[in-house]
């Protein structure tokens, strides 16, 4: 049976980079660092092998995914155990399991959902039908945050629609894209699903390449905003997964303690280091202290502690300027009156990334906890009497990945969520998503649609051929 062990020999480089378990700040492995050569060497690659590619079948293609879907369960748990460890999650709650069991039936799904051409007018003279053709070579780049579920959601539709993908992962989470692809790659045929490693520079040449047609892009806006300038010359096709800081919005016949778990849960999976966690919380002045308690309940009854004990269902931040980043904002937030409910004081002796589950109570909208992406474990909870003046604020920002409305009469629910600027809005939920419904943000959260048969669209160029009867 493969072990961890083995899985690092396979891709650790002795001289890379060193990479540190955010639990403990022990050495986890050393990853390779490419360079912007190793960008074009590996865009040459993935080009030769695609043409190959695309003349298989499309059931060819999809058994292929289905054969790695198989060869990632197989190696589901020293994979998990991988993510823990380099990423912090634990390995158990909606975290390291969870993530690799999501990306093998990610792959299966993808394998089942097909885009068959379409006839798309017929009046007996013309004959026009749509044709769905591959694009060429793919660009993947990734987050530290679901490195491998990511990573699967860019290359198993691209990969299915018949093209090849080079992929970059983050560079604070690159080993577990590494034995990812390594696992996928067992199965696939040389070439197709090429890996590299590097930061910004070595993305940024990715956009650039005139030989990559797409890129899919997960990160942060403010990176997204340069991949789309890098990929303006050679008019790159885009799907950009940016920066969300998604609103719920709670109204006043909720039941507090029949939601708590959910919004909880919403707010603070992975750590919060999620792109459509709840990240602001709007609740009415009837419920508004209900809520409060029972989510300090939930708070203090979840174990937060180091991944590979099987008790913990909360990690460590990723990296230390996320840490920091989410100290800054709750200590100004402290610092301008908000009162924070539970934690906010995180051992600064202690070894590891830890900062302990917040919530932060009677803090004002324009807090800059509330408007900036804190992208960590602290939730600012903001009262509101008027429903409109929570419409409002929850749209105030540039941003709009999901958003979230909780309560008990769902039509009511619905009215509101027609309402928000959001390009998904949960109803007494907040972050779930499933392989056949389409995800994707609006405003400044990006462009494009990732899953079932939209995500198949998108990782494609359609061909309308038009013929006289
Ligand atoms: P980031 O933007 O710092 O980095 C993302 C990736 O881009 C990394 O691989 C990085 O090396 C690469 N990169 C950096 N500069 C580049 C450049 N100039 N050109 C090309 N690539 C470059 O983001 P992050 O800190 O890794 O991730 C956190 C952010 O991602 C958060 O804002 C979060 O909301 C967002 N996110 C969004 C989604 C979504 O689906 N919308 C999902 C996960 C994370």
């Amino acid at each position: 049976m493969l072990t961890l062990d083995d899985l690092l020999r396979q891709i650790t480089d002795p001289s890379g980079r060193e990479i540190f378990d955010p639990a403990t700040g022990a050495t986890v492995g050393r990853a390779p660092m490419g360079s912007t050569a190793d960008v074009d060497s590996a865009v040459a690659r993935a080009r030769l092998a695609q043409v190959a590619w695309a003349a298989r079948t499309d059931e060819d293609r999809a058994d292929l995914l289905v054969r790695a879907a198989a060869a990632v369960e197989s190696a589901a748990e020293p994979l998990a155990e991988l993510l823990t460890r380099e990423q912090g999650k634990p390995l158990n709650g909606a975290n390291a399991r969870f993530e690799v069991a999501g990306s093998v039936a990610w792959l299966r799904a993808t394998a089942g959902t097909a885009l068959p051409d379409e006839t798309v007018f017929d009046d007996g003279v013309i004959h026009a039908q749509l044709n769905y053709r591959p694009i060429g070579v793919v660009g993947a780049i990734g987050p530290w945050n679901w490195p491998m579920m990511i990573t699967v959601w860019q290359i198993a539709p691209a990969l299915r629609m018949g093209n090849s993908v080079v992929v970059k992962p983050s560079e604070y989470t690159p080993l577990s894209v590494l034995a990812l692809v390594k696992i996928i790659n067992g199965v696939l045929p040389e070439d197709v699903l090429v890996p590299i490693t590097g930061n910004g520079e070595v993305g940024s040449r990715l956009a650039r390449h005139a030989d990559v047609g797409k890129i899919m892009f997960t990160g942060s806006t403010a990176t997204g905003r340069n991949v789309i300038h890098d990929s303006a010359d050679s008019v790159k096709r885009l799907t950009l997964e940016l920066g969300g800081n998604d609103a719920g919005i709670v109204l006043p016949d909720v039941d507090p303690s029949a939601v708590a778990n959910e919004i909880f849960w919403g707010a603070f999976i992975n750590a919060g280091q999620t792109c459509a966690a709840l990240k602001r919380l709007y609740v009415h002045d009837d419920v508004y202290e209900a809520v409060c308690t029972e989510l300090i309940r939930v708070a203090k009854e979840t174990p937060m502690g180091n991944g590979l004990e099987e008790a913990s269902l909360l990690g460590p931040v990723q990296n230390r300027r996320q840490f920091d980043k989410v100290r800054s904002l709750v200590d100004s937030a402290r610092a301008a009156g908000a009162r924070v409910l539970v934690g906010g004081n995180p051992d600064l002796e202690a070894p590891g990334n830890f900062y302990p589950v917040t919530l932060v109570a009677d803090v004002d909208n324009d807090n800059p906890l509330v408007s900036e992406e804190q992208f960590g474990p602290a939730l600012p909870i903001v009262r509101y009497r008027h429903l409109d003046d929570a419409i409002e604020m929850a749209n105030a920002l540039d941003v709009g990945l999901g958003a979230s409305v909780w309560g008990s009469d769902v039509d009511a629910a619905r009215r509101v969520a027609a309402r928000l600027e959001a390009g998904t809005v949960w109803i007494n939920a907040h972050g779930s998503v499933h392989p056949m419904i389409p995800f994707g943000g609006i405003k400044q959260s990006g462009y494009g649609l990732e899953f079932g048969v939209e995500g198949l669209k998108s990782v494609s160029v359609p061909q309308v051929i038009s013929a006289r009867h």
